[in-house]
């Protein structure tokens, strides 16, 4: 049995490198080619394809050696005192794990097994990526006594003709409609009418199948489970015709408006009939229904009486109804109706081509869910997957499946609804960048639920600095409470002094957070909490970054950086600013007040009545300054100095704020020698420039309700 790798899938997601290309590095002109013995790879072959795969330095030895153990088959001559292992069997083990299509999985898995490329794998060669795939399977907790004859009556199904032979396609034919497999190699799904999306699941309690009825068993009681109606089977059962899934929208717009429960049978937990009040006793199989939509149970004699009308449960105002939801006839429209973000978007269609359209229903405030499957580690995948069992799975948008559009594209013609972005500050831009571009008729406004870390914009509408895995019925219910805030979004345009030289391209045209010149309280900092949270990360995807923070932390910028006010101007709506008595290190102009995880540049100031038209469009009196309030929606701009490193560290712990230069609503920074930059914590390298920093527009924003004590993470 192979040892479980703690971590190790997670830390696969943020790295580059595929199995195919390490496979490339034991080639003969690979860098580690010299690993390689012919078929095989010894210990340290195998401990160099785990480094440069997982781009980790310290993998621990033991477990890397408990690994390579577990390749070792009867083949591998033990006796010679040769340990080594087949190279196709650790790639094709690892290809199968990593993210990407069950098609191209199988593929890959193929090829790297026809070894004279003739397109026809012999059946002691499937078998060896069989057993890959069973080993693949124990490593994710799967209980593989049952995937082992799934795979089987498989192949006697492939090889019709009983020649011991498999073709390419015969192979992704069979592996395509086998479900459990699919589950195994991590089918990408896009909601299609009627099909299930599985997931593979364990449970604690006596669990009936929904095909055969009978009780899950095994010490594991492993199944496969709809995440959108729970309906459950077992993986062998899964490929015998099981019930459709729920419905997620109606026949025909006559049929919109009419609300009616959606059964499915079994699992109902001993709970109690919604009816008739009793309990639902489970002993003996699968007894009792629960409503898709509103989560009612009833007994199953129960289900067929009245009253019939399904009104969505606790989430009403949240859920967007199969009854809302009907499909028309494509026409194609004219290019201003179709914003180019809505290109082909086969999300929202029927399997036979129809487009769905929403008929909006009265009083409710349907979420339009987007989720960043990539932040906060698995974090996502599992918001994604709740969310489409609380809700419509087809209000629920994974971003990494086409974006953004075919989201807003959906919903632009309701009349009142809020959108919810699950992920981090970048992902909350992307998704106002989105909106901007969608020109959408009304500007919903938009909820944040944090994920990852370091969310200052999320922390400062009160969704918290980062998601604790707090329950997400509790998380819907402070939506409805949420109040709509504007906040001011910023134009940045940076015009090259010397138009030849060249640096880093800038991160983004638009500021929702922040903008810094210099040392900024961040740097030091975040590369320490950066390096101690999260090693991997910092191995591969801030690995490019690292000159940066390297450059940051050594004298020279901090030397580079001292005399700061001699290479820059600042021009705030035509005032020039005094940077003279200071003894600058950086500069940073805010929109919202907070930075890297919390901090508060501005500090406190007390709210004050003052309309915003009152305000002049610049303020640079320091004794005015002192009362001034930031304000993410008053079309200012907070303009801020950094005096040093230790003044830094103490605005970080809270002891002190920056000095306050002004308030301005446009403000124009000229650089005379490179220095580091960074928007929205994204940091780069800026040669010589003028910048111009303006207002852009407005964004709806919800604000979280006011914080009952202990519920919201605010640290
Ligand atoms: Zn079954
Ligand atoms: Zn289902
Ligand atoms: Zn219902
Ligand atoms: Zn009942």
């Amino acid at each position: 049995m192979i040892p479980r790798i703690q971590g190790c899938s997670e830390l696969k997601n943020n790295c580059s490198l595929k199995v195919k290309d390490v496979l490339k590095e034991f080639n003969a002109d690979g860098r580690l080619a010299k690993y390689r013995h012919g078929e095989c790879i010894d210990e340290e072959g195998f401990r160099l394809f785990l480094k440069t795969y997982l781009e980790e330095e310290d993998f621990p030895a033991e477990l890397c050696q408990r690994l390579f153990r577990s390749f070792q088959t009867s083949e591998s001559d033990e006796n010679s005192g040769l340990w080594e292992v087949f190279l196709k069997d650790v790639s094709c083990y690892f290809s199968l794990l990593e993210d990407g299509q069950p098609r191209d999985k199988l593929e890959f898995a193929f090829r790297l097994y026809d070894r004279d490329g003739n397109g026809v794998l012999d059946s002691s060669e499937v078998d060896r990526i069989i057993a890959q795939m069973m080993h693949a399977a124990d490593y994710l907790g799967w209980d593989v006594s049952e995937l082992r004859p799934v795979l089987k009556d498989m192949m006697t199904a492939i090889d019709a003709d009983s020649s011991g032979t498999v073709s390419l396609p015969e192979w992704v034919e069979g592996g395509m409609n086998n479900v459990p497999l699919l589950v195994l190699l991590g089918l990408k799904v896009t909601q299609k009418d009627g099909q299930h999306l599985w997931r593979m699941k364990h449970f604690n309690k006596p669990v009936y199948c929904n095909v055969c009825q009978n009780m899950l068993l095994g010490l594991r009681k492993q199944g496969l489970c709809c995440i959108c109606c729970r309906y459950t089977v077992h993986g062998r059962c899964a490929n015998k015709n099981p019930a459709p899934c729920t419905r997620t929208y109606v026949m025909s717009k006559k049929e919109t408006g009419i609300a009616v429960h959606d059964w499915v049978s079994g699992n109902c937990d001993s709970g109690k009939c919604d009816r008739c009040q009793k309990k639902i006793k489970s002993l003996h199989g699968l007894t009792g229904k629960r409503c898709v939509w509103c989560h009612t149970l009833r007994h199953d004699e129960c289900a067929n009486q009245e009253p019939f009308i399904c009104d969505c449960g606790t989430f009403r105002d949240h859920i967007l109804s199969p009854w809302a939801i009907y499909p028309v006839i494509k026409v194609t429209l004219s290019l201003e109706d179709l914003p180019s973000l809505c290109d082909d978007n086969e999300l929202n269609t029927t399997p036979d081509g129809q487009v769905l359209r929403i008929n909006p229903i009265p009083d409710t405030h349907p979420l339009l869910v987007f989720v960043n499957p990539k932040s906060g580690g698995k974090q996502g995948e599992r918001v994604l997957r709740k969310f489409q069992y609380l809700l419509n799975p087809r209000q629920v948008y994974n971003l990494s499946n086409g974006g953004p559009g075919p989201g807003l594209c959906f919903f632009r013609d309701l009349p009142d609804y809020r959108i919810l972005v699950c992920g981090g500050d970048g992902t909350v831009g992307w998704i106002l960048d989105a909106i901007d571009k969608c020109n959408l008729p009304v500007r919903p406004p938009v909820a944040v639920l944090p994920l990852g870390t370091g969310n200052d914009l999320a922390r400062c509408l009160r969704w918290g600095g980062g998601y604790d895995g707090m329950e997400l019925g509790r998380i819907l219910k402070d939506i409805e409470t949420s109040s709509v805030v504007h906040m001011d979004r910023w134009s940045i345009q940076v015009t090259l002094e010397d138009s030849q030289e060249r640096g880093d391209p800038v991160p983004y045209e638009i500021i929702n957070n922040y903008f810094s010149i210099g040392v900024d309280a961040s740097i030091a900092h975040r590369f320490h909490t950066m390096r101690e949270k999260h090693p991997q990360k910092f191995n591969s995807r801030m690995k490019n970054k690292l000159w940066y923070f390297e450059f940051a932390t050594s004298e020279t910028i901090s030397a580079s950086c001292k005399k700061l006010k001699e290479c820059l101007s600042i021009e705030c709506c035509g005032t020039q600013l005094d940077l003279s008595n200071l003894s600058l290190e950086g500069i940073a102009v805010l929109n919202i007040p907070s930075m890297h995880g919390g901090s508060n540049l501005w500090g406190e100031g007390k709210k004050t009545d003052r309309a915003n038209q009152d305000m002049p469009e610049v303020i640079v009196d320091p004794e005015i300054l002192k009362v001034s309030p930031q304000d993410m929606s008053d079309k200012r701009v907070e303009v801020v100095g950094l005096e040093g490193a230790i003044e830094m560290g103490q605005i970080y712990t809270g002891m002190k704020s920056a000095v306050r230069l002004a308030k301005t609503s446009q403000i124009t920074i000229r650089t005379k020698k490179p220095l580091p930059m960074q928007i929205d914590g994204e940091p780069w390298m800026q040669p010589p420039c003028t910048i111009h920093i303006t207002h852009k527009n407005q964004a709806s924003m919800l604000m979280g309700p006011q914080a009952k004590s202990g519920f919201f993470n605010l640290k």
